[in-house]
C-alpha cells in the first residue's frame, strides 16, 4: 500500500478521496488554484500546492504541474477523481514515466472507452447487447441519413467523442435529420474538438440503468450491482439510487455478467461503470463505459457496506480484490440527491455568491453528506457549483425516500439559490415513490416540479417581523444594560411608549412587490395585521439564533438569516427572500429637502456628534437618535456643512420634525 497520494482534485471527491486514505493512514497532498486556496480539500490534507490559477485548465486541467507536485512531495500515487484528468489517457501515461502510479485503469483501456463508437465495436466483439444503431468511420451526412432511414425514427445522433449530453440530438423524422447533423457536429465540433457522430434508436422511454465494475491486476473482475440514474435533466443526473425499482435477480445476472464481460473485454483493472439503457421489455443495451469512480459512488457504498476507493487504492497498489463476487450482497437501499448551487426555474443556470449560511441535516448511519464546501465558502464561475452529495440509506426504498424528504427538508442553504427545493419536489412526486419513472421523469411532470414563484405567505411574514422585533428587543436590553439611565423608559422592551397604540410598520419587498405589515406591540407579543388578517405572535430566539415562534398558537421553529436589509427565512423545506425597507437605514439618504435633515421616525434624540457651523463630508455622522429601541444614526447627505441644530440631548421629536438645517457645498445656506 502506498504512504503518500497525491489527489488531483478539488471539492467533494477531493475530500471524500482524503477521508478514505486518512483512515488506512496514507498521507495525502492536495493541489489547489488560487481561487481554492481557503478550500477544504486544502484544510483536510496534509499537504497541499498551489498549482495555478482559478480556470481549471490553467491549473487542475495541466498534467505537468500536477506531476510536478508528486514528485516534490514524495507522492508515490495520483488519484484524479472525477472530471479533470480523470479520462485524460495522456495523463495517466505522464503519470507512468514519471514512475507516479495513476490510481485508476491502464492507459489502452482509458483509450478504448474514450471513443463511445470504439468502445461499441469492441462491446459488439464481446457479445455486450448494443443499441440498434450504425458506429461506422464513414461520416458521409447521405450515408448517416439513409442508415438513420433504416434504422426508423426517432434516431439519437451522438458524438462519438461526447460527454455531459453534449452533441446528442433526437431526430423525429427522416426531414430533420440533415438539421439536426449539422447541429449536433457543431456542437461536437466546438466541445471536443472532434465532430464525428454516432447513430443510435433513440428509446422513448428507457431508464439508465448502469453497472459498478471492479477488477485488479491478477485477473479477477466483479460487479458490485446497479445503479439507477434515470432521473435526469438535460441528460445529466440528478437522483441516484440502489438498487434500480422494480429489478428481477435475472435481470441483475445479466446486466453484471454483461458489465463483467465489458470489463475483461479491455483488459480493466480498477472502479469502472458499465451503463446501459433499459428499455421497457426488460431489454438492456451498452451506452458507454465510464473508466474512473462516479459521482454517485456512495449509493453503492451504502447498499454494500464497501469503501470503493479503498478498493481503488488496494487494486492500484498491487493487491487483489477484497471480496469475491459470492461475498458481496445487497442491504438496504440507498439514494443520491445532488445538492447544487443553480436556479432550475431558469433552466438550472449555476449560482454565483457565497455561502452564507450553510446548515445540513446532521449525519447518521441513515444520512451521509459528501460536501468539499463550509458556510462562507464561495460558488464560483470556475467550478461546477455542486454543494453537496446527500446520501440516505434505510432498510426500504420506502424508508430510503421518507429520510430523503426528510434531509431535504432540513437542508439550509443561504446565499445562493438551490435545487432543493426542486429535489424535494421530485422527492415528493407519487411515481417517483411509486418506482414508476425513466428518464423523460423530469421532462414530463415538469409543472408540478418547477413551482412558480409565490408570493410570501403570512407564516414567513409573520416569521419575519417577530425575527426582526426580537433582535431589537435584545439589542435593547443591551444597551439598557450598558446605560447609566437603565430605568429611562426609552429602555422599555414592551414596546415604544409614544403614542397610544404602540406601533410599527414594516415594509418588505417580496421578488417584484412591496408588502407592508404593521406591528402593534401587546403585552403579551405582538398583533400583526397580514394580508390574511390579523395575528397574534410571540416567541424568543435560541442559543443557535434559530427563531421559536407561536403563530396564534402554532408553534414553528424557524431560521432567520439577515444581511443587511436582506433577509431570507428559512423553514422546515423552504426558505423564502424577503428585503426589509427600514426607513431609518435610509434616513441619510432620503430625508433631504431643502436643506433640512429630519427624524424619520418618532424617537429621541440620544447624541449630538457634530456643533452648529461644522464643515462635514459627506457620510459623517451627525445625530444619534433612538427609535424602536435601537440606535439609529443619521449621517450628512452630501459634503457641507450643519448651519443650525435645532434639538438637543434627550430631546423627544415626532417623525418629520427638522433636526439641522444642512447646507450642501455649493448651495446657498437655507
Ligand atoms: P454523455 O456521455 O454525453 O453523458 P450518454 O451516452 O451517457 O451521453 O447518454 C446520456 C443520457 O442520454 C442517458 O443517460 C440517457 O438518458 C440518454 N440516452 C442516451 N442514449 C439514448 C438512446 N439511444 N435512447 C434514449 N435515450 C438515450
Amino acid at each position: 500500500m502506498f504512504d503518500k497520494i497525491l489527489i488531483a482534485n478539488r471539492g467533494e471527491i477531493a475530500c471524500r478521496v482524503i477521508r478514505t486514505a486518512r483512515n488506512l493512514g496514507i498521507r495525502t497532498v492536495a493541489v489547489y488554484s488560487d481561487a481554492d486556496a481557503g478550500a477544504m480539500h486544502v484544510a483536510l490534507a496534509d499537504e497541499a500546492y498551489q498549482i495555478g490559477p482559478a480556470p481549471a485548465r490553467e491549473s487542475y486541467l495541466r498534467p505537468e504541474l500536477i506531476l510536478d507536485v508528486a514528485r516534490r512531495s514524495g507522492a508515490q500515487a495520483v488519484h484524479p477523481g472525477y472530471g479533470f484528468l480523470s479520462e485524460n489517457a495522456e495523463f495517466a501515461e505522464a503519470c507512468d514515466r514519471a514512475g507516479i502510479v495513476f490510481i485508476g485503469p491502464p492507459t489502452a483501456a482509458i483509450r478504448a472507452m474514450g471513443s463511445k463508437s470504439a468502445a461499441k465495436r469492441i462491446m459488439e466483439e464481446a457479445a455486450v447487447p448494443l443499441v440498434p444503431g450504425y458506429h461506422g468511420e464513414d461520416q458521409n451526412p447521405d450515408l448517416l441519413r439513409e442508415t438513420a432511414d433504416r434504422i426508423g425514427y426517432p434516431v439519437l445522433i451522438k458524438a462519438t467523442a461526447g460527454g455531459g449530453g453534449k452533441g446528442m440530438r433526437v431526430v423525429w423524422e427522416t426531414a430533420g435529420f440533415d438539421d439536426a447533423l449539422a447541429g449536433a457536429r457543431r456542437e461536437a465540433g466546438n466541445s471536443f474538438g472532434d465532430d464525428r457522430v454516432l447513430l443510435e434508436k433513440y428509446l422513448t422511454k428507457p431508464r439508465h440503468v448502469e453497472i459498478q465494475v471492479f477488477a485488479d491486476s491478477q485477473g479477477n473482475a466483479v460487479h458490485l450491482f446497479e445503479r439507477d440514474c434515470s432521473i435526469q435533466r438535460r441528460h445529466q443526473k440528478v437522483l441516484e439510487e440502489a438498487p434500480a425499482p422494480g429489478m428481477t435477480q435475472g435481470l441483475r445476472d445479466n446486466m453484471g455478467a454483461a458489465a463483467v464481460a465489458a470489463a475483461r473485454a479491455i483488459g480493466y483493472v480498477g472502479a469502472g461503470t458499465v451503463e446501459f439503457l433499459l428499455d421497457t421489455d426488460g431489454s438492456f443495451y451498452f451506452m458507454e463505459m465510464n473508466t474512473r469512480l462516479q459521482v454517485e459512488h456512495p449509493v453503492t457504498e451504502m447498499i454494500t457496506g464497501q469503501d470503493l476507493v479503498e478498493w481503488q487504492l488496494r487494486v492500484a497498489s498491487g493487491e487483489p480484490l477484497p471480496c469475491a463476487q459470492e461475498q458481496l450482497a445487497i442491504g438496504g437501499h440507498a439514494i443520491e440527491a445532488r445538492i447544487y448551487a443553480e436556479d432550475p426555474s431558469r433552466d438550472f443556470l449555476p449560482s454565483i455568491g457565497d455561502l452564507t449560511h450553510l446548515r445540513p441535516p446532521a449525519e447518521s448511519a441513515h444520512v451521509r453528506i459528501d460536501t468539499g464546501v463550509r458556510q462562507g465558502d464561495s460558488v464560483s464561475i470556475h467550478y461546477d457549483p455542486m454543494i453537496a452529495k446527500l446520501i440516505v440509506w434505510d432498510a426500504t426504498r420506502a424508508g430510503a425516500l421518507r429520510r430523503l424528504r426528510s434531509a431535504l427538508a432540513e437542508y439550509q442553504v443561504v446565499g445562493v439559490n438551490t435545487n432543493i427545493e426542486f429535489l424535494a419536489a421530485v422527492a415528493a412526486h407519487p411515481a417517483f415513490a411509486a418506482g414508476d419513472f425513466d428518464t423523460g421523469f423530469i421532462e414530463r411532470h415538469r409543472a408540478v416540479l418547477f413551482p412558480e414563484t409565490t408570493p410570501a405567505s403570512d407564516q414567513v411574514l409573520a416569521l419575519a417581523c417577530l425575527d426582526v422585533l426580537l433582535r431589537r428587543s435584545v439589542e435593547a436590553e443591551k444597551m439598557a444594560a450598558a446605560s447609566f439611565d437603565r430605568w429611562a423608559p426609552w429602555h422599555l422592551t414592551t414596546g415604544w411608549q409614544m403614542n397610544g397604540d404602540n406601533h410599527h410598520v414594516f415594509t418588505f419587498r417580496d421578488n417584484d412587490s412591496a408588502v407592508c405589515v404593521t406591528a402593534h406591540y401587546r403585552s403579551s407579543g405582538y398583533l400583526l395585521d397580514l394580508p390574511g388578517g390579523p395575528l397574534l405572535v410571540q416567541g424568543r430566539l435560541n442559543e443557535e439564533g434559530d427563531l421559536l415562534a407561536d403563530l396564534g398558537g402554532a408553534r414553528f421553529t424557524a431560521t432567520v438569516v439577515r444581511h443587511g436589509d436582506d433577509l431570507t427565512i428559512v423553514t422546515r423545506g423552504s426558505s423564502h427572500r424577503l428585503v426589509l425597507h427600514d426607513p431609518l437605514a435610509h434616513a441619510g439618504e432620503q430625508e433631504v429637502e431643502g436643506g433640512r435633515l429630519t427624524a424619520p421616525m418618532p424617537g429621541k434624540i440620544v447624541a449630538l456628534l457634530v456643533e452648529a457651523g461644522a464643515v462635514v463630508e459627506r457620510g459623517t455622522p451627525l445625530v444619534i437618535m433612538e427609535a424602536m429601541k435601537m440606535e439609529h444614526t443619521i449621517t450628512a447627505p452630501r459634503d457641507g456643512i450643519v448651519a443650525e441644530i435645532h434639538f438637543s440631548v434627550g430631546a423627544v421629536v415626532n417623525e418629520g420634525a427638522e433636526l439641522l438645517a444642512f447646507t450642501a457645498e455649493g448651495d446657498k445656506p437655507s
